[in-house]
């Protein structure tokens, strides 16, 4: 038995048999032809082109009709590559130069311009290069008498496996067969992610060598909750993910019944529970597990999709649009644009290599830098607002007040400039902040003064405060949630909004555990928000808490001097107001899974 850790995506447990696909199809050999052949095979060549060009086009009807157009424009940028007379010219003068193959000639060329792309080593390229790699492999494969991958007769449940797999790739695993797949590269913020996420197909993405350590037909637990993969599972080991699928099956069935009903404590205290997305699709799942709106829509995914270009004011429009109608009574927040960081678009308009992104031009501060792509946002985000009372605006990354009023400056500019254009406005849009600075955190007075509302991002929060890069494996074991810093923060911004009589909320993952979200609870948050999946099992824990019981047992939970002092006392507390069974399932089993 081993396992592998990585990324998850799209939240599942998968249990099934390897396929390995790797791209020996797309190995390419030398071959010459005789000189009298080589039209022959120019012909060939573009005949190839119009066949990718059919397939592509295919692909994108079907993701259109199955996950929505949204999506389907990842392959436009798919198709512009075969328009791309570079590429094609310069493989015909190989052909008529060599005496080559197609495939031989082309490939030489592909590879030629992927370097290229490479050697820029610039993130923007090199996904763009990701895209140009999914299209050449599918010439390839048509040049070299090659099916696309085709799953029809399929008889066992599969795992997928491979070095990395395009968005087109994804499509085609949509199949009943097909339980979730996993992958070598990628991370959270790929195109290939956010269609596996639409397509809700299990996935664990960035194992690093999950090919070079699993064989087709190696027994598989793809365990996406935790972003790992087992391979060759011990029985107890399997006999635990099979109960755990089990019960996650039943406990999705038993939360959608019990979804509707309200969530608040044993001791009367009514909590809103939302969710955050990541594409608008989500909705849905959201509501349909008990989310009472979206706590968080983070727009940056909606740039990745239409990168390397930018979402329109119609798109923003569009979108924030469909999400606040699909939401609707319940409340929707938009957060600006928050690339930078780890999530790499933002150096396609920024094109300055940064040493420390996390602390560069990332959140609100690469808007500032890029008004056009702020206003754009802004614009289409304002006219949504006007027409969907349940929209609220939230800006990321806020570090104090001077950059709050140059933010809401350009705001009231924006809705002025909409009215001059004759544009139906609202002035009363509600306005808040992600306190996830520590600055700001500690500035939460003069801020509660200036806006709606707060989202505590502790996400962010954390790395910041305990200074821990939070992708920086090597220094998770520092990220502590329950650190007794964190909790005098979080005491801190709390207070401070309820002085100010403005609504806080939290929207980082310290939410969606069970066990941290009996201290936000305890803090006196009543609202929280996290991924959909994760809405049944706080649903459920707020339904069986007594706050007043948890303060009383733990008056003040910062007063511990460690963070294993302060899990350890929470677990203790809670093993006395749950009820055994659920303290098991929600503090156990989730610990074990989460925290
Ligand atoms: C956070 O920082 O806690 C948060 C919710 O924002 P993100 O994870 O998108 O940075
Ligand atoms: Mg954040």
């Amino acid at each position: 038995m081993e396992s592998l850790e990585g990324v998850g995506v799209a939240t599942g447990i998968a249990i099934g048999q390897a396929l390995l696909l790797f791209d020996e199809e797309t190995l390419v050999f030398k071959e010459t032809i005789k000189v009298d052949d080589t039209e022959k095979e120019v012909d060939r060549f573009r005949a190839a082109i119009g066949e990718a060009r059919r397939q592509i086009e295919a692909i994108k009807d079907q993701v259109s009709a199955k996950i929505g157009e949204e999506h389907a424009v990842i392959f436009d940028a798919h198709v512009l590559f075969l328009d791309d007379q570079s590429l094609i010219k310069e493989t015909i003068v190989f052909i008529r130069a060599e005496s080559c193959t197609a495939q031989w000639a082309f490939n030489q060329v592909l590879l030629s311009i992927l370097h290229q792309f490479e050697n820029l080593g610039d993130p923007y390229f090199v996904e763009r290069g990701k895209d140009l790699e999914d299209v050449g492999k599918r010439i390839l494969k048509i040049l070299m008498g090659g099916k696309p991958f085709g799953f029809q007769n399929l008889k066992e449940n599969i795992i997928v496996i491979g070095n990395e797999f395009g968005p087109s790739n994804i499509t085609t695993f949509d199949h009943p067969k097909i339980l979730g797949f996993a992958t070598d590269l990628g991370g959270q913020t790929t195109h290939t992610a956010i269609i596996a996420k639409a397509l809700g197909l299990p996935a664990v993405l960035g194992l690093h060598h999950v090919t070079r350590r699993v064989n087709s037909g190696d027994l598989v637990i793809l365990d996406s909750f935790q972003g790992k993969v087992i391979i060759d599972p011990d029985r107890k080991t399997l006999d635990a993910y099979k109960k755990m699928q089990r019960a996650h099956k039943r406990q999705v069935v038993l939360s959608k019944k019990s979804a509707q009903a309200p969530a608040i404590t044993i001791d009367g205290i009514e909590v809103q529970l939302q969710s955050n997305i990541e594409i608008p699709q989500e909705v849905d799942t959201a509501l349909a597990y008990g989310a009472r709106g979206i706590g968080l829509y983070r727009t940056e995914f909606l740039f990745l999709h239409y990168a390397p270009d930018f979402p329109s004011e119609d798109v923003h429009f569009d979108t924030y649009c469909r999400i606040a109608a699909e939401s609707a009574p319940f409340p929707v927040t938009i957060r600006t644009l928050d690339l930078g960081g780890e999530k790499f678009f933002h150096r396609a308009f920024v094109k300055e290599k940064e040493l420390n992104p996390v602390m560069g031009l990332r959140g609100v501060r690469l808007c500032l830098f890029r008004r056009d792509i702020f206003k754009t946002q802004l614009r289409g985000l304002i006219r949504a607002a006007a027409d969907y009372a349940n929209i609220k605006v939230m800006f990321p990354l806020i570090t104090g007040v001077e950059e709050l009023r140059i933010v809401r400056k350009i705001v009231s500019d924006v809705a002025d400039e909409l009215e001059s254009e004759g544009v139906a406005i609202r002035r009363d849009i509600q306005i808040g902040v992600m306190i996830e600075v520590p600055s700001a955190a500690l500035v939460a007075d003069h801020l509660a003064k200036e806006v709606d509302f707060f989202s505590i991002g502790t996400n962010d929060l954390i790395q910041y405060f305990l200074a821990i890069d939070r992708a920086n494996d090597d220094v998770n074991y520092l990220y502590e949630p329950f650190h007794p810093g964190i909790i005098r923060l979080l005491q801190h911004i709390i207070q401070e909004g309820a002085n100010a009589g403005i609504q806080v909320s939290c929207c980082g993952e310290m939410a969606s555990s069970p066990l941290y979200a009996s201290l936000l609870l305890h803090l006196g948050l009543t609202q929280l928000s996290m991924n959909p999946t994760s809405v049944p099992a706080i649903h459920h824990l707020v339904r069986e808490i007594h706050v007043g019981k948890l303060r009383e047992a733990i008056p003040n939970p910062s007063k511990f001097t460690t963070g294993v002092e302060t899990r350890a006392q929470f677990r203790a507390a809670l093993k006395n107001i749950l009820p055994p069974k659920t303290f098991r399932r929600l503090i156990e089993d989730h610990g074990r899974r989460k925290s």
